[in-house]
């Protein structure tokens, strides 16, 4: 059943069962009201009736001959009846009440003293009230005041339908404004099931959906709806700009080795020298492809969710280790390290390893041959730190916020080291985040660069 049609019928039912409980409440105490005042009329008259035969009867009167007046009301409506002892009809005020409702005589239970209510041929209700007379407390006959109830009962039976119909357009009127509202609140909701739809179509995530309304569930809800798309947006563009960022970064090597290679065919006899040149090129051009690939793949990896196997490493053992390979490399910088023995940490030691490297060489890269770089690692807030420091070139505060991202590479860095691609931070930035660790980057333009990177410490008895 669709929604709106459920959220209509909950309304109307509960709109339905609150108006019929207001209404029956109403209805009933007007109806219980009503015949209260019916019983208090025929009471009163009673009353009247039987005050004035007892003043009759003490002047001396014979019942046979009282008199009494109750002409301020209507005949056909009210009677007033007065018997002897003997239950033999000596009064009556009207007979056109008699001629009205012929067989009620029959009905009547002089036994019965007080109210009671009787039926005549036509089922018309009629209340009676019973009362004795008595003098000096002897019974003398009964006095009987009847009230027709046909037009009370015709009225509350027209007052029953009246509120029976006002309760049925109540409903009725409920029922289309229900169904109105939850047009218009579910009409917001389509919207957002439309434009989810034309995204699955034209797979374009520039569409967002129209915010119309206030704040409220479905309010947030789109505008959840369209930061999910805002979100989505920016993952795909990034998507199709790290693609044709490697497509291009994968051809510029492939070129000077396929130029180089028609070098060759065209040459024949080229000189030895150079021909170890050209294929010094290319093999350099080689293992530059084939870094980038090796970068890709972590970061294609790292895009798939790949989790890394962990174990508790001995981190101080790695630095160390990582240390000792760089000063095998060509280099003339001078590297001083203040290492902390035995810091652990949960993680994936052959990452750890990458991820040290990819700094280490950024710290050589961008740092001249007479440079200092210093290596250190310490606990620090229950916390193992490790920090890399450089003079070298430094990097403007305005590009800082971009060296994490894939392809970024400063001009200056592109001066100072033509072949990198700018996919080392990037990785390292997975690794640290896949080791719930922090890096922090600080650096100056001609000053240098340190970088500390904190992981969660394992405390581990070293063996
Ligand atoms: P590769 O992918 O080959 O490492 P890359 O070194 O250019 O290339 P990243 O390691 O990601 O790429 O570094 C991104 C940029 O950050 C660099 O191009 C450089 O501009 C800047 N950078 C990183 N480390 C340093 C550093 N120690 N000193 C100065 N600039 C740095
Ligand atoms: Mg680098």
């Amino acid at each position: 059943m669709p929604i709106r049609l459920r959220l209509t019928l909950w309304n109307s039912f509960l709109f339905g069962l609150i108006i019929t409980i207001v209404i029956g409440i109403v209805y009933f105490t007007h109806r219980q009201s009503t015949y209260n005042d019916v019983d208090n009329m025929v009471s009163n008259i009673s009353a009247h009736v039987n005050e004035e035969v007892n003043r009759q009867l003490e002047e001396g009167k014979k019942l046979q001959n009282v008199n009494v007046s109750v002409n301020s009301f209507s005949g056909d409506e009210i009677a007033v009846m007065i018997r002897d002892k003997q239950r033999n009809l000596v009064y009556s005020n009207s007979h056109t009440f008699l001629q009205n409702h012929k067989t009620i005589e029959g009905h009547i239970q002089l036994r019965v003293i007080g109210f009671d209510t009787i039926y005549d041929e036509n089922d018309t209700r009629i209340r009676l009230k019973n009362s004795l007379i008595n003098i000096k407390n002897t019974n003398v006959g009964s006095i009987q005041v009847f009230f027709s109830l046909e037009s009370v009962d015709k009225e509350l039976k027209q007052f029953k339908w009246f509120v029976i119909g006002l309760a049925l357009v109540g409903i009725f009127l409920a029922s289309i404004a229900g169904w109105v509202i939850a047009k218009k609140t579910l009409r917001r909701v389509n919207l957002i099931a439309k434009t989810a739809k034309a995204i699955a179509h034209s797979q374009n995530f520039k569409h967002r959906v129209l915010h119309i309304g206030t704040l409220d569930e479905i309010g947030y809800l789109t505008e959840t709806f369209n930061d999910m798309l805002d979100s989505l947006e920016k993952v795909y563009m990034n998507q199709q700009r790290f693609l044709s960022d490697a497509s291009h970064e994968l051809r510029a090597p492939l070129t000077t080795i396929r130029g180089n290679i028609d070098l060759l065919h065209k040459m024949s006899s080229i000189p030895d020298t150079e021909k170890e040149e050209i294929l010094n090129d290319m093999s350099s051009e080689a293992v530059r492809m084939s870094n980038l690939i090796s970068d890709l793949l972590s970061l294609a990896r790292a895009d798939a969710g790949q989790t890394l196997d962990k174990s508790i490493i001995n981190l101080s053992r790695i630095l160390i280790q990582v240390i000792d390979e760089i000063t095998l490399w060509d280099t003339f910088q001078t590297i001083t390290s203040r290492i902390e023995d035995n810091i652990h940490i949960w993680g994936n030691s052959n990452s750890i390893k990458q991820l040290l490297i990819i700094l280490m060489e950024n710290a050589l890269k961008y740092t001249s041959e007479k440079g200092l770089i210093s290596v250190k690692i310490t606990t620090y807030e229950k916390k193992a730190l490790i920090s890399i420091e450089d003079n070298g070139i430094g990097i403007e505060s305005k590009e800082i916020p971009f060296v994490f991202e894939r392809f970024y590479r400063t001009d200056k860095a592109r001066q100072y080291a033509p072949d990198g691609t700018g996919l080392g931070l990037s990785i390292a930035k997975w690794i640290v985040e896949e080791h719930n660790g922090e890096i922090q980057l600080k650096s100056y333009p001609g000053e240098g660069t340190t970088i500390d990177l904190l992981f969660p410490q394992i405390n581990y008895p070293s063996i």
